[in-house]
């Protein structure tokens, strides 16, 4: 039996909902973590990680950091 959550999201510090939907979605994908991340913050980083993978030169990659 799952049960919304609600979280801090560790990027914009703003309280999500984790739905009792999405933490029967993670346990039956056998994740053992709580999301750290609302589901913006979380699409805006799938975003930029999308952008890096298609342009994955040393240049980019040193420049990251
Ligand atoms: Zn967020």
């Amino acid at each position: 039996m799952y049960q919304d959550k609600v979280l801090v999201c560790k990027d914009c510090g703003k309280e999500f909902v984790w739905t009792a939907g999405e933490q029967q979605f993670y346990a039956e994908k056998g994740f053992q973590n709580e999301p750290v991340r609302c589901k913006e913050c979380r699409e805006a980083k799938k975003r930029r990680n999308h952008q890096y993978g298609a342009r994955r030169d040393k240049k980019a990659f040193g420049m990251s950091r």
